[in-house]
């Protein structure tokens, strides 16, 4: 196979070379055969057996992952549950008996009705709920196929190659086995990076082409720096990337030394980096990687894929561990931002045709109140036990807010009644991700304690662009004008009435965006630990008056490239020597 070079989005940073595997869904041809009568229980046993075996896949990488990694876990519980489901074994050994058909064919015709059954709707939630029966199927068809289990591979630091992988085929990757992956489809901010941030495994999404390109392919380098994928490279390339991958250890080294100090800049002004959490897993790095707290704790990530919904105790007690490992530190717990891609429990939003402009955010939690109430009462008492605020998502404008709000304080008065210790004065603030609330962000100053700035699903919103989708990712990745205006309005209206400014997408993580961000005097920002130390790093190198220079220009500037090409430009000419390591607008030439 000839060397080839493929462009994609880093969503974990990092550099990994080694041997790759490239996987594709449902890959096995199925083999349809009648079984001859004689030989029917032999066929049941076989499909039996290799039930058994794809099981014992999921319970020996579900009991190899530690116990910090719950989300992973109980994903892997899930896949489990499934596969020893007796409806899908024993519907399939109905249709040996019955049919005569070999193992293959029946379990194929197994999920095929499962998938009929429920395709007439049309909730991500159910999609998903499909795919992993797909998934649970293939690992058993892969076993019939008397093929060894390829979703996990035994590969030293091997690199996944895919058309897509599901959080839970991210969580069931462990580093160590596996070094870094790469997949055709996603976008920026999808959640299979996110949980690979968590995991530290370098990656990359929205590759093109991948699928046509890598199935021959034997080895890899994952560029997770400048969102690149080299197959089969050349070895003078894999000497310079060794090269590579030791200097950027060499510079994580330097900038995690002093990751404790403070983001200030040489002129003296300061901004607060916290830390986005999505679980536990990633706590013990939070203070090691110097951030002040944590901006943004996705609370609905420890229930996506979870069959029941969490009881009132187990959330108090899973909250009231963050709060007591934050320490003094705040900590922000966003209420469940379920729907759209991301499904809670077992709880079925509606049929909807656009999941993402449907019942998501805050509209979930007011038409589900009492998982919105349960929530509540679990952030509340945790909250009494250390530096506790609440942040709700998707808010789109003051009804909405005054409605979640007169919820708040009903159930306040009721642990109030039931003589339960809360937080009563706990820091009320909502996530600004849609137009609307930029637009009106002076009326709603007035009625919350701060604001935090969700720009994944705000440049979502206001270019009309999935940001899950990699063939409009070119959109979501620049820095649109609208989205710098928008910014800049958020934060001159908050600080008017007097509340803080957080930004909290993955913008505040690209590290090209920080001095406008800094420009802006936005109060805080919240990223992934992972790029917290050198984004304090570059901080305190930065002077406020350049970046409020830089600021001003950018609010003129008539597109996203332009602005690219500044912030570039102004990062590279103040750190020559470290912008190779920077991650990562889209490559646009620097003019
Ligand atoms: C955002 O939209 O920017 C955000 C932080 O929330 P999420 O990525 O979880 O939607
Ligand atoms: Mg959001």
């Amino acid at each position: 196979m000839a060397r080839a070079i493929l462009r994609g989005i880093t969503v974990s940073v990092g550099i990994a070379i080694g041997p790759c595997l490239f996987l594709k869904r449902r890959r096995q041809s199925i083999r349809h055969a009648l079984v001859p009568k004689d030989r029917v229980q032999e066929e049941s046993e076989r499909l039996a057996r290799a039930i058994e075996e794809a099981a014992a896949g999921f319970e020996r990488v579900r009991s190899g992952l530690p116990p910090e990694l719950k989300i992973q876990r109980d994903i892997l519980t899930s896949q489990l549950m499934i596969c020893q489901d007796r409806k899908l074994g024993s519907e399939a050994a109905r249709r040996i008996r019955e049919h005569r058909m070999n193992a293959e064919w029946a379990l194929e015709e197994c999920v095929t009705q499962i998938a009929d059954t429920f395709s007439r709707l049309s909730s991500p939630y159910i999609r998903e709920r499909i795919e992993d029966v797909r998934l649970v199927a293939d690992r058993i068809q892969t076993r019939l196929a008397g093929a060894a289990d390829a979703l996990f591979p035994k590969m030293e630091n091997g690199i996944i190659l895919a058309t897509d992988l599901t959080p839970a085929d991210v969580a069931g990757l462990s580093k160590g086995n596996i070094a870094a992956f790469a997949l055709e489809q996603g976008g920026p901010t999808s959640h299979s990076g996110i949980l690979a941030r968590g995991l530290l495994i370098p990656a990359l999404v929205g590759v093109l082409n991948l699928g046509e390109k890598a199935s021959q392919a034997s080895t890899a380098i994952v560029d997770g720096l400048s969102g690149r994928l080299i197959l089969d490279p050349e070895p003078a390339e894999i000497a310079e990337y060794q090269a590579m991958r030791e200097r950027f250890a060499e510079y994580e080294k330097k900038v995690r030394k002093d990751a404790a100090l403070p983001a200030e800049t040489e002129d003296g002004e300061r901004i607060s980096v916290l830390a986005n959490l999505e679980n536990m897993v990633e706590h013990p790095d939070i203070a090691s990687c110097g951030a002040e707290g944590v901006g943004l704790v996705r609370t609905e990530f420890a229930y996506i894929s979870k069959p029941a919904l969490p009881e009132e105790e187990d959330l108090y007690q899973e909250y009231l561990g963050m709060v007591r490992a934050a320490g003094r530190h705040k900590i922000v717990f966003r209420t469940f931002d379920a729907g759209g891609d991301k499904v809670i429990g077992s709880r079925k939003a509606p049929p909807e045709a656009n999941p993402a402009l449907g019942l998501r955010g805050i509209r979930f939690s007011l038409h589900y109140q009492d998982i919105f109430r349960t929530q509540l009462r679990a952030i509340l008492r945790a909250g009494v036990s250390g530096n506790a605020a609440l942040l709700f998502p998707m808010i789109s404008g003051q009804d909405e807010l005054k409605l979640a709000k007169s919820v708040l304080n009903e159930v306040k008065q009721e642990l109030d009644a039931e003589k339960i210790p809360h937080a009563r004065d706990i820091p009320l603030g909502i996530m600004l991700e849609l137009p609307s609330t930029v637009l009106i962000s002076d009326i709603l100053a007035c009625e919350v304690d701060f604001f935090s700035v969700g720009t994944n699903d705000l440049i979502q919103y206001s270019l009309g662009a999935d940001r899950d989708n990699p063939q409009v990712a070119y959109l979501t990745r620049t820095l649109h004008p609208a989205v710098v205006r928008s910014i800049k309005l958020v934060v001159d209206n908050a600080h008017s009435a007097g509340i803080p400014v957080c930004v909290c997408g993955e913008l505040a993580a690209d590290l090209y965006n920080l001095p406008l961000l800094v420009g802006m005097r936005v109060d805080e920002i919240s990223l992934a630990p992972q790029s917290i130390p050198t984004a304090k790093h570059l901080i305190r190198q930065m002077r406020a008056s350049d970046c409020r220079e830089l600021l001003r220009e950018a609010l003129s500037a008539p597109s996203g490239q332009t602005i690219g090409n500044m912030a570039r430009l102004a990062l590279y000419n103040r750190f020559p020597e470290d912008s190779d390591f920077f991650t990562c607008l889209p490559d646009t030439d620097i003019a």
